[in-house]
């Protein structure tokens, strides 16, 4: 592809201080629009969460104006390259969390970080660690670690109500992972003041592992909260965890239903999704009111 019409996604957060919120939503706002950025981003006191999608070159300055707010001087981005339309709009919002979690932590308590590489040198050592999954029931569904421990929560802020399924893990060494790391931060200072001793965080999370090293311990895709809905992870042909609801054929890939009054995301082969016009269900496929092209993403983080 052209180098000038390579086109990024960049995802980044950062715990930080913000003095004043507004001001900060401001600048993004006029520093996306110049650029001609599309994303969402999340502004509170307690830091920035956001991903940003256009041109590598615009994307790039971007990233060099964030650095220079010093507040923000070492915050890492996780990016991929994209052909999809990843936003159609451009979002940055204030608000009180910038990952909604609802219950207060402390993120002193936030679990030392394991990189990439010592997670995997870990794994390769077959350590008695546990990998456990802090993401929401439909992000496991499709891509997870092998052997992780998954919750079945349909939303981070219910965490808490999943504490008695992990009991056991009390005394365990355990690894916590979500996709770029920001959940972690929390949950983990969650479980550390909730009684859990020997536990670490993935740095930069599965995004982050997967740049490092695909095809090793990954398997399925990686749920993301833009309209690409999943990345692939591993390079080589990786093993699907799901099953279309149509064919049972094996598969990993979503779709919202079209019937607008429906909206369910389900899995569904490409074949499927012509066959039966992305509909999850004969009642669906007969609903007259349908979507327009563009997905609408379930979750916000
Ligand atoms: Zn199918
Ligand atoms: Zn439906």
């Amino acid at each position: 592809m052209d180098s000038n019409t390579v086109r990024l996604v960049s995802s980044f957060y950062k715990y930080k201080k913000v003095g004043n919120p507004i001001i900060l939503q401001q600048k993004q706002l006029a520093l996306c629009k110049l650029l001609n950025l599309k994303g969402r981003i999340l502004i509170g006191e307690e830091g920035i969460n956001g991903s940003v999608f256009g041109l590598k070159s615009n994307v790039e300055k971007y990233k060099k104006e964030l650095r220079k707010n010093k507040l923000f001087k070492d915050i890492e981005f996780k990016e991929q390259e994209t052909e999809k339309q990843a936003f159609r709009k451009l979002f940055a919002r204030v608000r009180k969390e910038v990952v909604n979690f609802g219950v207060e932590v402390n993120l002193k308590n936030s679990a030392p970080f394991i990189t990439p590489r010592q997670l995997k040198e870990t794994l390769d050592r077959k350590d008695n660690i546990v990998l456990l999954d802090v993401r929401n029931n439909y992000e496991v569904k499709i891509g997870k670690f092998r052997d992780a421990r998954t919750l079945s929560m349909r939303n981070f802020r219910d965490l808490p109500k999943y504490l008695n399924e992990i009991e056991d893990l009390k005394e365990k060494r355990i690894v916590t992972y979500c996709t770029g790391g920001i959940r972690c931060e929390k949950a983990t200072a969650f479980l550390k003041e909730n009684g859990f001793k020997k536990i670490s965080q993935l740095k930069g999370g599965i995004l982050k592992f997967g740049e490092e090293f695909p095809d090793t311990y990954w398997e399925g895709k990686c749920f993301v909260f833009d309209d690409r809905i999943a990345i692939d992870i591993n390079h080589k042909n990786s093993k699907k965890l799901n099953e279309c609801v149509w064919c049972l054929e094996k598969c990993d890939d979503y779709v919202n239903c079209h019937n607008i009054s429906c909206d369910k995301l389900f899995i569904c082969c490409e074949n499927c999704k012509a066959l039966y016009n992305k509909s999850c269900s004969n009642e669906c496929l007969k609903a007259s009111k349908r979507r327009k092209e563009y997905p609408i993403i379930i979750g916000q983080l």
